[in-house]
C-alpha cells in the first residue's frame, strides 16, 4: 500500500464520488491541495457529459487525514490545515493578522504611489483618445465624441 507523503499514513481504498461538469478549483485551493492534502481524492472528474448510465462512484485510494485537512482548509483556508501543530489556533490567528497587516501595508504603499500612477494613466488616456482632425485642426475626443476642441486655442468648435 502506498503512503501519504504528508501524513505518513497508509492510503485506503474506497468509493470516490464522480463529479461531472467543468470543475475549476481556485489557484489557492490547488496550491493548498498539492501541499496539504495531495491524497484527499475527494472526487474523480467524470468529464462534462453525464448520462443515465454514468457511474456515480469510482474505486480509488485516498488518505483519510488528507480529507480531514481538505475539509478544514475549505472551512478556513490556512497553511496549517490538517497539521498537528501545538498552539495551532493561535498560530493561525497570528498568520491571519500578519496577512492583514501586510495587505494593509501594501494598500498604503499603493495609495501613496497611486495618485501619480493615476495621473500618468489619465494623461496617456487623454493622449490616446484625442486626435487631430486633419481638415479643420480641431482636436476631438473619441471617448466623449460630442466635444470637439481646437488643438491650437483649445476653444470648443463652433457648431
Ligand atoms: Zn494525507
Amino acid at each position: 500500500m502506498d503512503k501519504c507523503e504528508v501524513h505518513m499514513t497508509e492510503l485506503v481504498e474506497g468509493p470516490i464520488p464522480v463529479r461531472y461538469g467543468l470543475i475549476r478549483w481556485s489557484e489557492a485551493f490547488q496550491r493548498a491541495s498539492r501541499a496539504l492534502f495531495p491524497n484527499a481524492n475527494s472526487t474523480v472528474p467524470g468529464g462534462c457529459i453525464m448520462g443515465p448510465s454514468s457511474p456515480k462512484e469510482a474505486r480509488g485510494t485516498f488518505c483519510a487525514r488528507c480529507r480531514e485537512a481538505e475539509r478544514e482548509w475549505i472551512r478556513r483556508p490556512s497553511p496549517l490545515a490538517g497539521l498537528d501543530v501545538p498552539g495551532k489556533e493561535k498560530l493561525v490567528a497570528t498568520l491571519d493578522s500578519a496577512r492583514e497587516q501586510l495587505a494593509l501595508q501594501i494598500g498604503r504603499a499603493a495609495e501613496a504611489l497611486f495618485p501619480m500612477a493615476l495621473e500618468m494613466a489619465w494623461i496617456q488616456l487623454k493622449a490616446s483618445s484625442m486626435r487631430i482632425s486633419p481638415v479643420r485642426g480641431w482636436t476631438s475626443c473619441s471617448t466623449m465624441r460630442s466635444r470637439i476642441v481646437c488643438g491650437g486655442c483649445r476653444r470648443p468648435s463652433p457648431r
